[in-house]
């Protein structure tokens, strides 16, 4: 039975007006990276939030933050909500942080409802913050569920340098954080199922008139890096008969990129070649080097692999048929993830009981749930924002949009952890 909640929308407000205010730039815009002081501060800031909520506080050797509200036995299984709360720079105050408060506000209301009406959890319910989702620090994004989930090796980890060369290893001690970064990892199915609160980014929900967009499928991002190489020379004097330009295979693997997309893949896929980069960079010199990098996402693992293929095969032609020596590498080829359909169905049946309007979609963008998905059954609530708009300071959810999401969140993991 899905049970309706109160939830304090004024305080969520509250708690995302305070947090944003632990920035590194001035409001509106947000800036919060891994391990600053600023960082630190809104870490001890929510571990506070949750102790004063009744939470059970855990932080493990990543700096992933855990609350707990503890289910009536010792060793009952666990379901978990969370998002992330670092910010790239200048950016908004709710990517992310929507999820995290959102997440704590729903556990009060949860615990409110189990004080009022003398029941207990028949499984216990994490609120996780997740460390840097945000690739600004060491370039690769969700760093703390990516180790959660064994995509990224301990070791791996050992090896990331921040943009001043420095190691993650020694950033981490300095930030008190020390222990064997193999702990992080969680054994498959530690959760019976991990439900993450965020905005859309996306202008979709918005332009349907919609208050909840119940995710169905994460899409998944893999990249390509393809170096072309020739001997260059001045654009004056090395007749076109004696030349190898790379920037022309380049070209003709742009133009791929595009049709392979169109023609092997569906609505769902897309490609985008998003950097060029042309050494020297003169007008009067032939091209030495060209790099072309490329975006490849799709919510079906098989047919971005048939894109990949396509692109890959044509990338080495076009070097072979011009005599040019040609580099591939992968930047990171992610699997997408399918939503698990009991979390999606109670998901619906809960703004079906509040009457809140809403549509199954898939996320275009890729969160901490991509890699939660690859260990436990997991799925996502979106909420509208404003014209769409992330990762900017004119980033805005309604209070009243946060307040439905937090509302269908809250129920949502109430009726996941059963209540005896
Ligand atoms: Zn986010």
């Amino acid at each position: 039975m899905i049970h309706s909640l109160e939830v304090d929308a004024n305080r969520i407000q509250s708690d995302l007006d305070e947090l944003s205010k632990i920035s590194d730039s001035d409001f509106p815009c947000v800036t919060r990276i891994l391990w600053t002081e600023k960082d630190m501060l809104a870490r001890a800031w929510l571990k506070g939030k949750m102790e004063e909520a009744g939470l059970v506080v855990r932080e493990d050797e990543i700096g992933n933050i855990f609350g707990r509200l503890q289910a009536d036995g010792p060793n009952c299984p666990a379901i978990a909500t969370g998002s992330h709360n670092d910010a790239i720079p200048f950016s908004g105050m709710y990517d992310g942080t929507v999820g995290v408060l959102g997440g704590l506000e729903a556990l009060r209301s949860i615990r409110k409802f189990l004080q009022k009406t003398g029941k207990s959890l028949a499984k216990s319910i994490d609120l996780i913050m997740f460390t840097a989702e945000e690739p600004t620090r060491f370039g690769i994004g969700c760093l703390g569920s990516r180790l959660m989930a064994g995509t990224l090796s301990p070791e791996q980890a050992h090896d990331l340098r921040d943009a001043n060369g420095e190691l993650l290893e020694s950033i981490r001690s300095k930030a008190q954080y020390r222990g064997d970064l193999a702990n992080v990892r969680l054994e498959n199915n530690c959760y019976d199922a991990f439900v993450e609160l965020h905005i859309e980014q996306g202008p979709l929900l918005e332009q349907l008139g919609l208050q909840i967009g119940i995710v169905t499928a994460i899409a998944a991002p893999s990249s390509l890096r393809v170096k072309y190489e020739g001997p260059g020379g001045h654009a004056g004097a090395v007749l076109m008969k004696d030349r190898r330009d790379p920037i022309l295979p380049a070209a003709k693997l742009i133009l791929e990129v595009h049709d392979a997309a169109h023609e092997l893949g569906g609505e769902d896929t897309v490609a985008t070649t998003g950097v060029v980069k042309v050494h020297p960079g003169a007008i009067n010199s032939i091209p030495r080097e060209v790099i072309v990098e490329m975006d490849i996402r799709d919510i079906d693992l098989e047919r971005r692999t048939r894109v990949l293929q396509r692109v890959e095969a044509k990338a080495h032609a076009l070097g072979r048929d011009a005599s040019i020596p040609t580099t591939l590498e992968w930047i990171n080829a992610d699997p997408p993830a399918t939503c698990d359909s009991k979390i999606v169905d109670t998901i619906q049946s809960v703004c079906d009981t509040y009457q809140f309007t809403s549509q199954k979609m898939i996320s275009r963008a890729y969160h901490d749930s991509l890699f939660m998905a690859q260990i436990c059954p997991t799925a996502m609530i979106f909420i509208p924002c404003r014209d769409g708009i992330s990762h900017r300071p004119e980033e805005y959810a309604s209070t009243e949009a946060i307040e439905v999401g937090v509302k269908t969140l809250a129920s949502t993991l109430l009726e996941l952890a059963e209540i005896v």
